[in-house]
């Protein structure tokens, strides 16, 4: 993009850059200069959001701008670190300056909130696609990594599950969710998703293993099972559901299958998940019930890492039972449930 490109940037996303946060040097020139601290380590994630794939054409632009940076933080989230910069490829089809400060508005409610320095990028003129790339910092070899879970390890997840996908699901008219009521909540639960940033602070010191759920619980917790080399059980009553969703079970609109297997393979949900060894986990809580963290921070045990699977012929089933979910027992007051045969796909 020639004509207006620098009027944009200048205008939109060049705005002061708080020298605090170890900016050198931000926008304006060909690269950013940026300073990490003595004994910490440089996290980087880029995630883009396309037109058609990731969003429909007509998204409201506060949404997008919030979005496309709410999943790039959750993924420094993820690691344990603290979110310090980031950068925006964007591509528009036209200069429509409504939408464009919009989508600024959105993106920058969520940076400041969490003190995060817009350093650069580009803009160009195409079909309507947005890639970010965050930068977080973490001390030095303490990022959480999705291989460090052990049997006996607590799992854990940072809040309510499943509300991402029934958004998902009332948005696109699928999952016989016709009459589901209180719809908007559930949009806001798939468009508004809070990057777990303050809880991540605190799980550096306890947790052995951790991932943001994009994909939902059971496809994110294989990744974590398929690093680690372990299996799992969830204990369905355990999982927790918002109160949106809840009063949608007690008013018979969804069944309780239907809201478990949303929170289990809906995505879009951007919880963290996390193993913490059972020897920490209850320094861990009385950490996070004391005043000094925020409310925001917390922690729901849902389970536990179960066997190990160290050799080679078991390392092959984990890794093949990925689609089947199998290194993952669901149970439902001791008994086992499965899910996958429960004969409900919101895909479907
Ligand atoms: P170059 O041609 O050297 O890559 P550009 O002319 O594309 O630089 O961009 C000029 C400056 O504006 C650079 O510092 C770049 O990082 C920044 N920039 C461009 N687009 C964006 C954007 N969408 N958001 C933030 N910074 C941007
Ligand atoms: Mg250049």
């Amino acid at each position: 993009m020639s004509q207006g490109e620098f009027d944009i940037i200048h205008q939109y996303f060049d705005r002061p850059i708080d020298v605090e946060q170890g900016v050198t040097l931000g926008i304006g020139d060909d690269c950013a200069i940026l300073d990490i601290p003595d004994g910490y380590q440089l996290v980087v994630t880029t995630d883009s959001l396309v037109s058609g794939v990731h969003f429909f054409d007509d998204v409201d632009p506060y949404r997008l701008g919030y979005k496309s940076l709410a999943v790039n933080l959750s993924d420094i989230a993820a690691m344990g670190a603290e979110a310090k910069w980031v950068s925006l490829a964007i591509t528009l089809p036209s200069i429509d300056e409504h939408w464009i400060s919009e989508f600024c508005r959105g993106f920058f409610a969520l940076a400041d909130k969490y003190q995060v320095q817009l350093i650069g990028g580009d803009t160009t003129k195409g079909p309507l696609s947005i890639t970010v790339s965050a930068k977080g910092i973490v001390k030095k070899g303490q990022a959480l990594r999705r291989n460090g879970a052990q049997p006996g390890d607590l799992l854990c997840v940072s809040g309510p599950l499943g509300d991402g996908g029934l958004g998902l699901a009332v948005k696109l008219l699928i999952g016989n969710c016709d009459k589901v009521d209180n719809q908007q909540a559930f949009i806001d639960a798939l468009e508004l998703t809070e990057p777990r940033l303050l809880l991540a602070k605190q799980l550096v010191n306890f947790a052995s293993s951790c991932i943001d759920i994009s994909d939902g619980l059971s496809q994110d917790l294989i990744h974590i099972l398929e690093k680690s080399q372990c299996s799992a059980q969830v204990e369905l009553e355990n999982v927790p559901l918002s109160e949106a969703m809840k009063k949608q079970i007690q008013k018979g609109h969804i069944s309780q299958l239907q809201a478990w297997q949303f929170a289990v393979s809906g995505g879009d949900d951007y919880e963290l998940l996390f193993t913490v060894p059972a020897d920490k986990i209850a320094a861990f809580k009385q950490l996070l019930n004391t005043q000094v963290v925020s409310k925001e921070a917390v922690c729901y045990q849902i389970g536990k890492i179960t066997a190990s699977l160290a050799s080679n012929q078991q390392k092959e089933t984990i890794e093949h039972s990925a689609s089947s979910h199998r290194a993952i027992t669901f149970t439902h007051l001791k008994q086992p449930i499965n899910l996958d045969k429960a004969g409900w796909d919101h895909f479907k």
